[in-house]
């Protein structure tokens, strides 16, 4: 079998063009929804990531704001500008770019986010909603893999889904998801024993690690999806998922390329999570359609 390619970019285009009739709607609605992304320090990861964010949510229609502030910027004042937009209320979603340069409290400052405004689904009243399943805001990347698998109808009901990774930005909020569709879920990590067996039992295989090809063709089970959300740097400067796309497509019946997968849907869902948090905000109700895709 060669799997096919699930492409994010795409799928993610396809998402953003439903984002901008959002927006349109919104602004005759006599909404403007607003995107204020905050950058601190010179990473230059971080400026590439900010970049691509500020030119999509603009060609989607949003007013975006860049708040860019140096490296050796107290704690304190950061607080102070997050408190200041969350108070304004052109602004619809606050996006805190992480990491933070050393010496900051990033969870001190998603903590600070009103969470109505926290499109990065992080702060701790999101986390819960997404457990409990009540109205929130959900981390763009966990809710690009879904919506990748949604928009090319891969069902998860009753499935057997494995989750490489534990972190609060992707594996653990996914495995909630997946959960939430009524998927058979196992989370595994960095102590995790008999790795390549789990993988092998999975319908559908998700790798959220940050370590290149970690995942072998073998581990793939025969027709599984496979969504690789790792972005690394292969030895010769190229961009590398965390799985063996050569081999893995041998099996797998989807496969998401890096790049090219997960990484354009977690921007186009940053959207998503900007429009939706604008219309709540602003008590536009966006009918039947948009409130299904939540
Ligand atoms: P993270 O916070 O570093 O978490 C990595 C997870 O992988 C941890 O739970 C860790 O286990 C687990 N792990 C590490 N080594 C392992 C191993 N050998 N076997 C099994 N599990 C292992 O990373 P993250 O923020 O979730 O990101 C993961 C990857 O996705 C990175 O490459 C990142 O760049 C990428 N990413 C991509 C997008 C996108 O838009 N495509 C968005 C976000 C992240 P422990 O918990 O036990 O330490």
């Amino acid at each position: 079998m060669t799997g096919r390619i699930l492409d994010g970019k795409a799928t993610a285009q396809a998402v953003r063009e439903d984002v901008a009739a959002r927006v349109a709607r919104l602004v005759e609605a006599g909404v403007q929804p607003g995107l204020t992304v905050v950058l601190v320090g010179e990473d230059p990861a971080s400026q590439v990531y900010v970049r691509n964010k500020d030119r999509a949510a603009t060609a989607a229609g949003f007013r975006v704001d860049t708040l860019r502030l140096p490296a050796d910027t107290p704690q304190a004042d950061l607080l102070a500008h997050v408190e200041r937009l969350n108070a304004d209320d052109a602004v619809h979603g606050i996006l805190v770019q992480l990491p933070l340069p050393g010496g900051l409290d990033a969870d001190q400052v998603v903590r600070a986010l009103d969470p109505r405004k926290d499109v990065d689904g992080l702060h701790p009243e999101n986390v819960a909603a997404l457990v409990t399943g009540s109205e929130g805001l959900v981390p763009c990347t966990p809710a690009g893999c879904i919506e990748v698998l949604d928009r090319h109808d891969i069902p998860l009901e009753g499935r057997h889904v494995v989750v490489v990774g534990r972190s609060m930005l992707v594996g653990k909020p996914l495995a909630q998801l997946a959960l939430a569709r009524n998927a058979t879920v196992t989370i595994c990590h960095s102590r995790t024993t008999d790795l390549a067996d789990h993988c092998r039992r999975a319908d559908v295989l998700v790798a959220a690690v940050g370590r290149a090809k970690l995942v072998q063709g073998d581990w793939v089970r025969e027709g599984a999806t496979v969504l690789d959300v790792g972005i690394n740097r292969g030895d010769d400067g190229k961009l590398v998922g965390d799985v063996d796309l050569e081999a893995a497509r041998e099996r797998a019946a989807w496969i998401t390329p890096v790049p090219g997968g997960i990484g354009p849907m977690t921007i186009a869902m940053l959207l998503a999570n900007t429009a939706t948090a604008a219309a709540r905000q602003a008590g536009v109700s966006e009918g039947e359609e948009a409130a299904a895709r939540r």
